[in-house]
């Protein structure tokens, strides 16, 4: 049976994505529905169902360590950007696979939404 998770299936390639980066651990890829100029989703090729649920330190290491490296990729370091991990219901999760947001490439607006 096919793997219900699509963060899992964009991971092992099964699904097509707009990869940016990757390593043994991480996956980075455009978000289909960009709110901002540069927005990449870095994913653990684990699949977390949310933050919730790491065990590991070394898992968000992973994902934050990606998420500087394409901050810096996509030339939004220096000016800034933001990282989101929205987390169940009333963070706005929506996709049940652990992944951080790397948002930038405009002013961003605090308090979010
Ligand atoms: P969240 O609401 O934090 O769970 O974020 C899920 C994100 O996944 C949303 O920003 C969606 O636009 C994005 N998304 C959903 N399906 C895909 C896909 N197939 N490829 C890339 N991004 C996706």
């Amino acid at each position: 049976m096919a793997d219900p998770c699509l963060f899992c299936r964009i991971a092992s390639g099964e699904i097509p994505a707009k990869i940016v980066a990757e390593d043994t651990t991480c996956v980075a890829f455009r978000d289909v529905n960009p709110q901002a100029p540069v927005h990449v989703l870095v994913i653990p090729r684990a699949h977390v169902p949310s933050l919730n649920e790491v065990a590991s330190p070394a898992l968000l290491a992973d994902v934050m360590q990606m998420a500087r490296e394409v901050a810096k990729q996509e030339g939004i370091a220096a000016g800034g950007y933001r990282v989101v991990l929205n987390t169940n219901g009333d963070g706005g999760q929506t996709v049940f696979h652990l992944h951080a947001h790397v948002l930038g490439g405009r002013r961003m607006n605090w308090p979010p939404g």
